[in-house]
């Protein structure tokens, strides 16, 4: 397509992101999901702390944003984000939503993962990820799946939609 007629990069009012991610599960390491510690035999390995949920909220985030992806930014390769807090992956998308003009609207996910039950944990895990999102909690929605047939007991994946809308204008 010749340059002129390319089309303009614009604001849209409301943009969308989806993210995915999974991690599996390794022994001697706690269960790290949504910014929380679930009581678990086993956590999920990974170069940071493993967090699918936050991972996977992370790159909605950045998806919506059409900005480069989680692991562009935060190599797996890079030691410095070994064992990392992932909420330092989750403020940075959260930084460049608003250096962008937009706000978190709402943000919908699905846990998949064959064990620890999620249902005793889903209202603290929401209560959590609006915390860290700065959004109501009515604005988090949090579903959890087992991998029926799918083989992936020994994993945890997260899948994730985002809503931006415009920020309101400072004065
Ligand atoms: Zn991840």
């Amino acid at each position: 397509m010749p340059a002129s007629k390319k089309p303009k990069a614009t604001k849209l009012p409301i943009r969308i992101g989806y993210g995915w991610d999974s991690h599996e599960f390794k022994r001697g390491t706690p269960l790290k999901i949504g910014g929380l510690t679930l009581p678990h035999e086993r956590g999920l390995g990974g170069h940071s702390d493993g967090d699918v949920l936050l991972h996977a909220i992370t790159d909605a985030l950045l998806g919506a944003i059409a900005g480069p992806d989680i692991g562009t930014i935060f190599p797996p390769s890079d030691p410095q984000w070994k064992g990392a807090d992932s909420t330092v992956f989750l403020e940075e998308a959260l930084r460049r939503v608003k250096q962008e003009g937009y706000a978190v609207a709402n943000v919908d996910s699905t846990l998949i993962l064959a064990a620890p039950k999620v249902g005793p944990h889903a209202s603290a895990l929401r209560e959590r990820v609006a915390e860290l999102l700065s959004i109501p909690q009515n604005c988090v929605g949090l579903k959890a799946k087992t991998p029926e047939g799918m083989g992936t007991d020994n994993a945890a994946i997260a899948h994730t939609v985002v809503l931006l809308q415009k920020a309101a204008r400072r004065r």
